[in-house]
């Protein structure tokens, strides 16, 4: 039986996650979740799972959460890290969005629990202090992202040092057919109008511009040890190959399925075995195909290739940029270019420093929100 804590139980993978374990209710007992501030639906899932705590980042709604159940609740900024320091699970699944997630994995790695990782976030920003901690702990990070599960199973009993190189596969976004000029007035609706993946609203953004695709490209860069001049995106608008690994020899090994986060939600959860799953199963009269990316159209992709090379506090700064930038143009209070262009100006004006430790990267997430806030709002 694995014992799970849940960060970010309320939103897109966690409640994906809920559903995985109420396939297998002898296999995966929750012991915790946390919320940012959906308490109405973490009320429901308190009622269901019993957990022994939980917790909900803003503070007003922890109170009034408080008031109605009779678990711990913690509270604020460091509710997720009084999760992550509870005893008695042994599997820490990371779904918290944006950078908020960095603290809780790193804790959770140094209380050698195993983690599944869906927060991009953690390994974009700090992914050097990260992976160096999994390793002195002895702790294997599971992803739960569909390209990166691809990869882990593609790699599955080869040599690393075999590797040519990895193809990350990119659906290409909801906006992958628009042209230049037709990009300068992209409504929230439409970019938020993704084909093959129903996702929660920052990586919907984040997949119209190809930064989601950007980030994977790092976190794939760390979690497999790979030189970034060894990862290529290939465009592949279907979502049937989730990624693909090619070795020395020539051979292409890929992995694929329809596309659904349970997949790679209950692999991180299963794996070494595979458990039984009502995924739809493939449908072999539909056609695969393949492009390159346009980084003309697409410039984060580009960006994130920048700091991927760069490394530093780089991947922290270009990170917190798209942070601010995708939640103003969620609020409608910027253009869609606007998101690129701010991101590449913050970029261009950061003072990278390399062997960076935490505080150094936070400092330069800070420092880059302030940047981006200044050159939208002032123009400068
Ligand atoms: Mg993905």
């Amino acid at each position: 039986m694995k014992k799970l804590a849940i960060l970010g139980s309320t939103g897109n993978i966690g409640t994906q996650t809920l559903e995985v374990v109420d396939k297998y209710p002898n296999k995966l007992k929750v012991i915790a979740l946390s919320a940012n501030s959906d308490i109405e639906t973490l009320e429901k899932q308190i009622k269901k799972y019993k957990p022994l705590a939980v917790g909900v980042a803003n503070p007003q709604k922890a109170k009034l959460l408080e008031k109605k159940v009779s678990i711990p609740v913690f509270s604020g900024k460091k509710a997720n890290l009084e999760i992550v320091r509870m005893k008695k699970y042994d599997t820490l699944i990371n779904s918290v969005v944006s950078l908020a997630g960095i603290e809780a994995t790193l804790e959770g790695i140094k209380l050698k629990k195993n983690v599944a990782l869906a927060n991009k976030e953690t390994l974009v920003a700090a992914g050097e202090i990260v992976m160096k901690e999994a390793q002195k702990n002895g702790v294997m990070i599971m992803p739960i992202d569909s390209e990166h599960s691809a990869l882990f199973q593609c790699l599955n009993g080869e040599k690393s040092e075999e590797i040519h190189r990895m193809i990350i596969t990119c659906s290409g976004g909801a906006l992958i057919d628009k042209k230049l000029e037709e990009l300068k007035n992209i409504s929230l609706e439409d970019a938020l109008g993704h084909k093959t993946w129903s996702m929660g609203q920052k990586i919907t953004i984040d997949s119209a511009t190809l930064m989601n695709k950007g980030f994977e490209v790092i976190e794939a860069m760390w979690l497999y040890d790979l030189p970034i001049e060894k990862i290529k995106v290939v465009v592949h608008p279907q979502s049937i190959i989730h990624s693909m690994i090619e070795y020395s020899d020539g051979s292409i090994m890929a992995q694929m399925s329809e596309p659904s986060m349970k997949l790679p939600i209950q692999y991180a959860l299963s794996y070494p075995e595979r458990w039984s799953s009502p995924l739809k199963r493939f449908d072999f009269s539909k056609d695969l195909t393949f492009q390159e990316p346009d980084l003309e159209r697409f410039p984060c992709l580009k960006y994130a290739f920048k700091a991927a090379h760069e490394m530093g506090t780089l991947p922290a700064a270009m990170n917190s940029a798209n942070d601010f930038m995708v939640e103003q143009f969620l609020n409608k209070k910027c253009k869609y270019l606007d998101i690129a262009r701010v991101i590449k100006k913050v970029m261009d004006n950061h003072q990278n420093k390399k062997n960076p430790n935490l505080a150094d990267i936070q400092e330069a997430i800070k420092k880059a929100q302030q940047e981006a806030k200044k050159f939208l709002f002032e123009g400068k």
